[in-house]
């Protein structure tokens, strides 16, 4: 199983799109869990304050280290579970990372907010950062919800065909073939013949010929990799 635990100054956004379909089901069935934390119930004052203006002066807020290290030292064996702050200044996400976290026991995920989190917090404790590319969100929630719909979908049984995980993008460092399904003829036109011919082997060759020229087209960074490879 693997335990979740996300902390959080919005919980009321969660499990938003993480309770639809197979990933409810698969947390009804102990795949996985999922802790949220209140990041506010951790404050040390009154009036709840969870934030403050930087030193040396500047824009925006920054995320009291006090507070955080409250909500996350009561919540985290860090000898034990891997703890991730999404932050656009982290390494960056992809599939080949996705796979790793799949196998891991728990995830814990802070969610910064305003300017990101003080940043003694970060390095007093051992948390990697990640960031889902080279753009800007408000918040780490958002980036919470793609960082795990990317690592659920990986864990045993939650999808329903294992086939399309060994089939799909950057799985042979090559983008997915197009997909195309009934009606036969829509708008005049029909799907390419050969996924029509039940001829196996030469639809394969051609849904890789098309995984070739999409990743040639759209990406050169994939396509340079993947011809070093073949070689
Ligand atoms: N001032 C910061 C950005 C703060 S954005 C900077 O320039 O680096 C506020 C929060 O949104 C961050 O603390 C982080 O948790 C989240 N966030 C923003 N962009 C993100 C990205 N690309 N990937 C992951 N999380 C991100």
């Amino acid at each position: 199983m693997l335990r979740v635990k996300i902390f959080t100054l919005y919980p009321d956004l969660f499990p938003g799109p993480l309770d639809i379909g197979l990933y409810k089901k698969a947390r009804e069935n102990h795949i996985w869990s999922l802790d949220i934390i209140n990041i506010r119930d951790y404050a040390l004052d009154k009036h709840k304050t969870v934030d403050d203006k930087p030193y040396g002066g500047g824009s925006g807020m920054v995320m009291r280290p006090d507070v955080l290290s409250n909500a996350i030292d009561t919540n985290i064996n860090f000898s034990k579970e891997k703890t991730i702050y999404l932050s656009p200044k982290g390494k960056v996400f992809n599939q080949k990372i996705a796979k790793k976290m799949s196998k891991e026991k728990n995830i814990n995920i802070i969610c910064g907010h305003f300017e990101g989190i003080d940043q003694r917090l970060l390095d007093a404790r051992e948390i990697e950062e990640i960031s889902l590319g080279d753009y800007v969100l408000s918040g780490g929630e958002t980036a919470s919800f793609v960082f795990l719909d990317s690592i659920l979908r990986l864990l045993p049984n939650v999808l329903g065909n294992k086939g399309s995980l060994i089939e799909e993008s950057f799985e042979k460092g090559l983008l997915e073939h197009p997909h195309y399904t009934k009606p036969e003829k829509w708008e005049q036109k029909r799907p390419p013949e050969v996924l029509l011919s039940g001829d196996h082997a030469k639809i394969n060759d051609w849904r890789l010929s098309q995984s070739e020229d999409i990743t040639r087209r759209q990406r050169p960074d994939l396509w340079k990799k993947y011809l070093e490879k073949k070689k």
